[in-house]
């Protein structure tokens, strides 16, 4: 993927999962229904785009959010959909039961594994 493919599919993502989470006020409950798994702090995630200003590192190294308790429910709720983690530079840990029915708004449906 170039660089240039990479920078529009997160600036999409990073308006849509806006929209969803604070504008449409979608039903998050049942999109993270289908979401396994569980949250790693690698950061990949505060990095799209460009790095978030409130990541920072604890005692131990791993990333941590300065502003946890008051984060934005976008970042609260990434990822939402299967899509979202094409936009990340590293491998988050969660994963998502096949969306083929249910695909993130503007984005084209994944093709069934064969
Ligand atoms: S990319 Fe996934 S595993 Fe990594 S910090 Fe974000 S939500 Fe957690």
């Amino acid at each position: 993927m170039s660089d240039w493919t990479m920078v529009t599919l997160q600036l999409r993502g990073k308006v849509r999962r806006l929209m969803q989470t604070t504008v449409m006020h979608q039903d998050t409950d049942a999109l993270l229904a289908r979401r396994r798994g569980d949250c790693n702090r690698c950061g990949a995630c505060c990095k799209i785009l460009f790095r978030c200003p409130f990541l920072g590192t604890d005692a131990e190294g791993q990333y941590t959010c300065r502003i946890y308790a008051m984060r934005f429910s976008q970042c609260r709720l990434f990822p939402l959909h299967a899509a979202d983690l094409r936009e990340l530079e590293e491998e988050c840990s969660y994963t998502f039961e096949a969306e083929s029915l249910h695909p993130a708004p503007g984005t084209a449906p994944e093709p069934a594994l064969e």
